[in-house]
């Protein structure tokens, strides 16, 4: 996007404004600033038509000072060292927000997952796993699923893993198929998390869920989740979009619906009874809530200004920058930030964890009962601070994170 700002200088950003307001020293904030360590890989692929292709792949592990390192892996054309050490702070505080014991890691590799075929993605994801092992593990980093990543993602790292090890290791992923480890409620936990932050801020409001407009950008895991859930709580879908575009009407649509037609088509366009719109249209809806669930930098100060939403409650990390929080901000907007918003997926991820350790299985009932909880008490925690501070969400989320992960820091002392 024209004159955006990358991730990590957003996540730089965000940083530096919250360890002025908790008045940390320059040490301690050069040490949050830094990742403890990142790792390149050439992942070397042989692929279908017998040549062989190296892509770059990344771990960044951010800090791992209230637990082990935690957080999904991306592919993506666009993936850059730089975007993957901004998510992995961004996942250090967002433990900390929903009080997990969890530090924060990201990891990704550059490449076109839709133009691979499953066995290239296969070979791919078996041969990053067997570089990062010595890396990762269940009480040193677990992986997830993220950007074009999923459930059969996590299950070939567990096999790889599993098999280098020389037995099962559910524990050293999450986000794998039930039929391995996985937990129920973990494929729609993200979206529960938004939609339950979204209840709890629009409660504060005075504004009704039930018939609450919504539009959603992005139609993949979260999104598509979160047009659901919402919809079944009544609420009104006005628009969706996925990376072709999008679509809209005033009538309200049916994700459901919606959700066929792009496994048909590959796309939400050209849905019937409803209008084509571009994803920047997507933002620029008329609605009570507005749900950013695709990618970073999507609501910057080029378009903050036009967005008409009542709430934001960010799915995807980091879709807004620092200036669009401001205008967001001085236009009355309440912005849910993404180290709340979205940690419904890492807050179910730990509980998949804490079953495969305990050789325990929940029940659904029993995973959305304790995920509406801690997504309730994170969300009241956040609004004390900012009430405390006088400041808005964002800011809150970001001392609360950062102040208990400095904290953690502090208490354990630095060796040697
Ligand atoms: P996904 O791959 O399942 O879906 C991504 C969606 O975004 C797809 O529908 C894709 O078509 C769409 N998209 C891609 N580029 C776009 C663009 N330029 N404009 C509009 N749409 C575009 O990924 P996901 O797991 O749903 O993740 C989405 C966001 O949520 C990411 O920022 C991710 O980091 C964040 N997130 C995911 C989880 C999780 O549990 N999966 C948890 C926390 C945060």
């Amino acid at each position: 996007m024209a004159g955006a700002q990358t991730a990590l200088t957003v996540a730089n950003e965000q940083l530096r404004i919250a360890a002025e307001r908790l008045k940390l020293d320059s040490g301690l904030r050069e040490m949050l600033a830094s990742p403890k360590r990142s790792l390149i890989v050439s992942i070397s692929v042989k692929m279908d038509d017998g040549n062989i292709n190296v892509f770059s792949g990344c771990r960044v592990q951010h800090w791992d000072a209230r637990g082990p390192f935690k957080g999904g892996i991306r592919y993506h054309p666009n993936v850059t060292l730089d975007e993957v050490t901004a998510l992995a702070m961004w996942m250090t505080w967002k433990c900390a927000v929903v009080d997990i014991p969890y530090g924060g890691a990201k990891g990704g590799v550059c490449c076109n997952p839709k133009k691979m075929s499953k066995g290239e993605l296969e070979r791919m994801t078996r041969r990053f796993t067997s570089l990062l092992y010595d890396f990762i593990g269940p009480y040193r980093d677990v992986p997830a699923p993220d950007v074009y990543t999923d459930a059969q993602t996590m299950a070939w790292i567990m096999d790889t893993y599993s098999q280098i090890r020389g037995y099962s290791v559910p524990e050293c992923v999450t986000g794998k198929p039930l039929s391995i480890g996985g937990s129920e409620g973990r494929a729609e936990a993200t979206s529960l998390g938004v939609v339950v932050c979204a209840r709890e801020a629009a409660k504060q409001m005075g504004l009704k869920l039930r018939g609450a407009t919504v539009a959603v950008q992005g139609f993949g895991n979260v999104g598509w989740n979160a047009a659901k859930i919402s919809h079944d709580l009544g609420c009104k879908i006005l628009a969706v979009s996925d990376s072709t575009g999008g679509i809209c009407t005033s009538k309200g649509l049916n994700p459901y619906e919606v959700y066929e037609h792009k496994s048909k088509t590959g796309s939400v366009m050209n849905f019937k009874g409803t209008k084509n719109v571009t994803n920047k249209e997507i933002l620029e809806t008329r609605c009570d809530i507005l749900i950013p669930a695709a990618l970073e930098n999507q609501i910057t100060k080029t378009n903050a200004q036009k967005i008409e939403a009542k709430i934001i409650a960010e799915g995807a990390n980091g879709p807004t920058t620092p200036e669009a929080d401001r205008t967001l901000h001085e236009k009355g907007i309440v912005l849910i930030p993404d180290i709340l918003a979205n940690s419904g997926g890492v807050a179910a991820s730990y509980f998949e964890w804490v079953q495969n350790l305990t050789r325990e299985r929940w029940t659904l009932e029993d995973v959305n009962r304790k995920l509406e909880n801690k997504m309730v008490r994170a969300f009241n925690d956040v609004h004390r601070t900012a009430k405390k501070e006088e400041s808005e969400l964002r800011t809150a989320a970001l001392m609360l994170g950062i102040g208990r992960v400095a904290d953690a820091i502090k208490t354990l002392g630095l060796w040697p």
